[in-house]
């Protein structure tokens, strides 16, 4: 048996929560609440106690039922992680992490990745042990989120950060909007064969009311258009699309993040 488990919990239309547990202790960190009641009953249907909040970024969608989750439990027993830079708009936060911060969840130890971009205070959460990173609203499976604080240099390189991963490391997105996401890519990468495979496997996977995450760092190189600036045909279809682009990587992930935005 694996040391750890993670338990998916929805919330609001389309957000993921995630409960981590380690399975020695017996204890869970929750990656971004919202609802913080559906949170408390899936850490009671799976037996498992919250002992930590890990905010991957401000956003209400995110952290919005973080103070909510605390009233709940009892008082200092909750730790809430989050970007030290971004400390103000974390709401509850007791850990303050630079990046590349190790802490301790139970027996399992994550790290802290800071990818601005979406948020200027943007991090992921890295359990090397577990092979498995939450992402938030930076890598999504299949696209990435709007660049609101930032530019599509600092995109380009906080996706780089999650693709050097390990290709097996399994990738826990903050929103299910992956359908989506690959019917755009589709646009521009018409005779990707990985991803054609993809779209069919995931719209199985959602007519039988299941999700699409975890994705994998292997499966988002090979089919994830922001992580995708050097395929030939994607340069082109982009380019076609908006003859201002520039065919540097950076420009090309600029422009097919403002096709998406229109899309
Ligand atoms: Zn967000
Ligand atoms: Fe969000």
């Amino acid at each position: 048996m694996d040391n750890w488990r993670i338990v998916v919990v929805d919330q609001l239309m389309d957000n993921y929560a995630y409960l981590i547990i380690d399975e020695r202790s017996g204890v869970a960190g929750v990656v971004d609440v919202v609802e913080a009641d559906r949170v408390l009953g899936a850490a009671e249907r799976e037996g498992v106690r919250i002992v930590a909040i890990l905010s991957t970024h401000h956003h209400f969608d995110h952290v919005g039922g973080n103070e909510e989750l605390l009233a709940a439990l009892p008082p200092g027993s909750v730790e809430v992680f989050g970007f030290r830079g971004d400390a103000e708009r974390i709401p509850g936060i007791t850990r303050l992490l630079e990046d590349g911060e190790d802490f301790a969840l139970g027996s399992l130890v994550g790290r802290a990745v800071f990818i601005p971009a979406h948020t200027s205070g943007h991090v992921a959460y890295y359990f090397a042990e577990a092979g498995a990173v939450f992402t938030g609203d930076t890598l999504f499976a299949g696209g990435c989120g709007r660049i609101f604080e930032g530019d599509a240099a600092q995109m380009m390189s906080s996706l780089g950060r999650l693709a050097a991963l390990p290709d097996s490391t399994l990738v826990y997105c903050g929103h299910e909007y992956t359908q989506t996401n690959l019917n755009f890519a589709a646009t521009l990468e018409p005779s990707n064969q990985a991803l054609a495979q993809r779209r069919r496997d995931v719209a199985a996977l959602l007519k039988e009311g299941r999700c699409s995450v975890p994705t994998t760092i292997a499966l988002e190189k090979a089919t994830n258009p922001f992580l995708r600036t050097q395929s030939a045909e994607l340069r082109a279809s982009v380019r076609e699309r908006d003859p201002s682009a520039g065919d540097d990587p950076v420009s090309i992930l600029a422009a097919t993040r403002r096709l998406k935005d229109n899309y």
